[in-house]
């Protein structure tokens, strides 16, 4: 089947799956030329076999909150393609968690791993729980009920989930305890794991600061640096505040961050002491970015994203998928935004891409600029195997060279004739000829 008819054929047989077809179309539009040069591709139907999953598991997770009420959740976990190593990806826990934003999260994350140079397919799971507002107990019980289902699909040579949006260090250690329990084994199974049980340093800050090592690099194409660039970040998870300490130390300034509730302001840029209060504000008191406007007079913006009335030099999206649109994208270029660099997955909408493409400005999609948080599992991945544990310097040397590796394949496969890196195409080439060779090789599975 041609590439193009391929789209037309997956959005009749998967009508109700928007975000999983908008990841597909972005893929397929930017290899076809590629794909189309491989007449093998096409006989064996290659196409077809790379974009729909391995497998997918749905499941109830029951589970009985603090005042004895028993709660149901939908659990999933999206098996996409172990081409290429064991299969690989995050747990998202949010409510609006469904199949096709796993489904879209699990295909880019195969060109993602495919892109590390690091041998891990793809995957991605989740729930439509959202552990705000829960106490640890109900978090734990949550954890457990979801393991006691899936720890069957898992293992450390078949399927190694990790954290994502609402999914950090505490729940990955409760449902790593779980599968422990389950399994009887100690091992590798999980990455993001805590530092006393395997885990590896520089996890938790890898793809935030992967993310501002992506972007050093693309500055370095036009000859520019971070020094006294405004940055604005949105989320204050994980990617936003590791991205957000690695900015500070590069000399560049912060001058927003937001959460679900609202944007906040700061044109004098964040302090790191302001930081550390956000940081806490979030991971231990489970509190709203508004308390830190609050707490330091920061302008509040209730119930938007930065992108429209933030002045900036570069953005770099760190909260969810689709949160930058046509309408932000020209916001951005009109305050003169000269780069883009995705901490989020797909969190910029295709309109907003061509805007940023159509104005030449440097654009760096998720699966290349976030793929740092991966690359340092697959570095947990092996120390486990190896039941070593390598410094923070070594790790973050490692970060570094694969980040650069990642954005000169973008280069290679993404230059074009006018000398401008669509990092686009550069990342989705170099991640599908990787995973392509690999399917041919191994027959029709
Ligand atoms: P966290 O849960 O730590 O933080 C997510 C942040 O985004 C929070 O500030 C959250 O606000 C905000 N947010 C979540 N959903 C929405 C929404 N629908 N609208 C507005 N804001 C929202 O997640 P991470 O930092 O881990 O993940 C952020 C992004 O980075 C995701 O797209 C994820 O897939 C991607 N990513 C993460 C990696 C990792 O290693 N963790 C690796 C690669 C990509 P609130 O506090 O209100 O919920």
């Amino acid at each position: 089947m041609k590439a193009t008819e391929f789209l037309a054929d997956l959005s009749r047989r998967f009508p109700n799956e928007p975000e999983y077809l908008q990841a597909v179309e972005e893929v397929v539009t930017s290899i076809e030329e590629v794909y189309n040069a491989h007449p093998e591709f096409e006989r064996y139907n290659l196409i077809e076999r790379l974009c729909i999953p391995d497998r997918i598991f749905t499941f109830r997770v029951s589970w009985v909150d603090d005042s004895g009420k028993v709660q149901n959740n939908m659990g999933y976990r999206i098996q996409h393609s172990n081409a290429i190593g064991p299969y690989k990806g995050g747990i998202r826990f949010h409510s609006s968690v469904n199949q096709s934003i796993l489904k879209f999260l699990a295909f880019e994350q195969t060109f993602k791993n495919s892109l590390t140079t690091l041998a891990m397919g793809g995957a991605k799971g989740g729930s439509d729980f959202s552990p705000r507002g829960k106490s640890d107990m109900e978090v734990m019980r949550f954890c457990q009920a979801f393991i006691a289902e899936l720890w069957r699909q898992i293992g450390p040579d078949t399927d190694v989930p990790a954290g994502d949006i609402g999914v950090g260090g505490r729940e990955v250690g409760y449902m790593f305890g779980m599968y422990k329990k389950m399994a009887r084994e100690f091992s590798g199974t999980f990455t993001g794991k805590g530092r006393e049980f395997g885990g590896s340093l520089i996890r938790p800050e890898a793809t935030g600061y992967g993310n501002v090592y992506f972007l050093l690099n693309m500055l370095a194409t036009r000859g520019l640096s971070l020094e006294g660039k405004r940055v604005a970040i949105s989320g204050s998870g994980n990617v936003a505040t590791y991205t957000a300490e690695k900015l500070l130390q590069l000399g560049a300034k912060v001058v927003s961050m937001s959460d679900s509730n609202g944007t906040i302001y700061i044109p004098d840029g964040l302090t790191e002491e302001q930081l550390a209060y956000i940081f806490k504000l979030k991971n231990i008191y489970r509190g709203r970015i508004r308390e830190a406007a609050e707490e330091f007079g920061f302008d509040y913006y209730d119930g938007e994203r930065p992108w429209l009335r933030v002045k900036c030099d570069i953005a770099m999206p760190s909260a969810t998928q689709n949160e930058i649109d046509g309408d932000d994208a020209r916001a951005l270029l009109a305050g003169g935004c000269i780069a883009v660099s995705e901490g989020a997955n797909m969190p910029s909408t295709p309109e907003a891409i061509k805007e940023f493409q159509k104005a030449r400005i440097l654009y760096a999609p998720g699966k290349a600029a976030n793929a740092g948080g991966v690359s340092v599992s697959g570095l947990e991945m092996a120390q486990n195997s190896q039941k070593l544990s390598w410094s923070a310097e070594e790790v973050d040397e490692r970060l570094r060279d694969i980040m650069k590796e990642i954005h000169h394949q973008c280069e290679l496969f993404g230059r074009e004739d006018d000398g401008y890196i669509n990092y686009v195409k550069g990342a989705n080439v170099a991640g599908f000829m990787k995973v392509a060779r690999a399917i041919m090789a191994q027959g029709i599975l």
